[in-house]
C-alpha cells in the first residue's frame, strides 16, 4: 500500500479513534510540556489549482501526538492554548517547523506555498510581524511563499493591534488569507480593513452545495466577491465528485477537501503528488 494511501487510511479512522481523546479534557500543563517536549506535529493537506489541478501549496494542520491518548485534533487544544497564554508559543513551534519543511520541499525542487493557521488571539504585540519575519528567514523561506490564513475573534474586533500586525506583514510581502470566510466574524469588514490576499469559502458553502440552495447562492457571493476584489479564492471542504465539479464549473482559483486529500505527514506529500497526477489528467479530460 502507497504511503499516502496508508496515510489516508490512518486519518478515516478518525471517527474510530477520536471519542477516546474527545472525553479527555486536556490541562493547560500537558500542553505546556506538549510543546515543550515536540509532541506537536505538523500535517499538511494539499491545494490544488483548479483548472490544471496542479499542487499549489498546502496547509499546515497542527496535530497532537499524544503518548497515551494519540493523536489529538486542533479542536481539542487551540482554545485552549489561546485561553492560557499558550497560543504563541504553539504558533512558533508549528511555524519554525512548517519553514523547515518548506524550505525541504523548495530544495526538492516541489514549489508549493505553505500555509499556516494564526488565531487573532496570536495578535497580541506589534512584535508579532517580526517573529513571523524572523522564521521565514532563519529557514530561508521567501514571504511570498508564506501563506498567513488568519480566523477573526469577536474579542479582538474593537482592537488596533491585529490590524497593524497584519498590515506590516502585508507590507513584507507575506501572503494574507481570510479563512473560513462566511462563519463567525470572518466577514465583510475585514474585507474591507485589511489587505487579504486570498479567501476561503467555508466549507458549509462548499460540500453539498449542489444540493443545498442556501449554500450554493452564498458559495457563489462567496466566490464573486473575491474574484471582484482581486483575490484568489479557495474552496474548503472539497469531499466528493459534486464539489469538485461545482468548483471547476464555476472557475474557483484553488480546491482543498478530502476528496483532493486528507492532512498527512510531511513525508508522505512526495509519493501522494505522483499519485494524484494521475489522477489529475483523468479528473481534467472528464466533462462536467
Ligand atoms: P481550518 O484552518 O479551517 O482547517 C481546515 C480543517 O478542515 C482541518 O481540520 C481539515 O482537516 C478539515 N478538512 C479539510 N478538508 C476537509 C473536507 O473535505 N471535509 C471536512 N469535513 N473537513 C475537511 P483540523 O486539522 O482538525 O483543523 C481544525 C481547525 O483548527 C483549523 O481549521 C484551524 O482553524 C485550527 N488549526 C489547525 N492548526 C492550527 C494551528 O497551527 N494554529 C492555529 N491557531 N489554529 C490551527
Ligand atoms: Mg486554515
Ligand atoms: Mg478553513
Ligand atoms: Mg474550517
Amino acid at each position: 500500500v502507497p504511503l499516502a494511501q496508508l496515510s489516508a487510511m490512518v486519518d478515516k479512522w478518525r471517527p474510530a479513534v477520536a471519542p477516546l481523546a474527545a472525553d479527555r479534557v486536556f490541562e493547560p500543563a500537558d500542553l505546556r510540556a506538549a510543546i515543550d517536549n515536540g509532541e506537536l506535529v505538523n500535517y499538511y493537506q494539499p491545494k490544488v489549482d483548479v483548472r490544471s489541478g496542479t499542487v499549489v501549496g498546502v496547509e499546515t494542520l497542527v496535530r497532537w501526538q499524544h503518548p497515551v491518548e494519540g493523536l489529538v485534533y486542533p479542536d481539542q487544544f487551540i482554545t485552549l492554548a489561546e485561553e492560557h497564554g499558550l497560543i504563541l508559543d504553539l504558533t512558533g513551534v508549528v511555524l519554525a517547523s512548517a519553514m523547515d519543511q518548506a524550505r525541504i520541499w523548495h530544495e526538492q525542487g516541489l514549489h508549493l506555498r505553505v500555509a499556516v493557521n494564526l488565531s487573532m488571539e496570536t495578535f497580541s504585540s506589534v512584535t508579532f510581524a517580526n517573529f513571523v519575519s524572523s522564521a521565514a528567514n532563519t529557514a530561508g523561506v521567501a514571504p511570498q511563499d508564506v501563506i498567513l490564513e488568519v480566523t477573526e475573534s469577536r474579542l479582538m474586533l474593537d482592537q488596533r493591534a491585529p490590524l497593524e500586525i497584519l498590515t506590516r506583514l502585508r507590507l513584507k510581502r507575506f501572503r494574507l488569507s481570510i479563512d473560513d470566510f462566511g462563519t463567525g466574524h470572518s466577514s465583510f469588514t475585514q474585507l474591507r480593513d485589511i489587505p487579504f490576499d486570498e479567501l476561503k469559502i467555508d466549507r458549509s458553502f462548499v460540500h453539498g452545495a449542489t444540493r443545498d440552495r442556501t449554500a450554493l447562492a452564498m458559495y457563489h457571493a462567496s466566490l464573486d466577491l473575491g474574484k471582484q476584489l482581486g483575490m484568489e479564492v479557495v474552496a474548503e471542504g472539497v469531499e466528493d465528485r459534486d464539489d469538485w465539479d461545482l468548483v471547476r464549473r464555476t472557475h474557483c482559483d484553488i480546491a482543498q477537501g478530502y476528496f483532493i486529500a486528507r492532512p498527512m505527514p510531511a513525508d508522505d506529500l512526495v509519493a501522494w503528488i505522483e499519485v494524484w497526477n494521475q489522477r489529475r489528467v483523468e479528473l481534467a479530460a472528464s466533462a462536467l
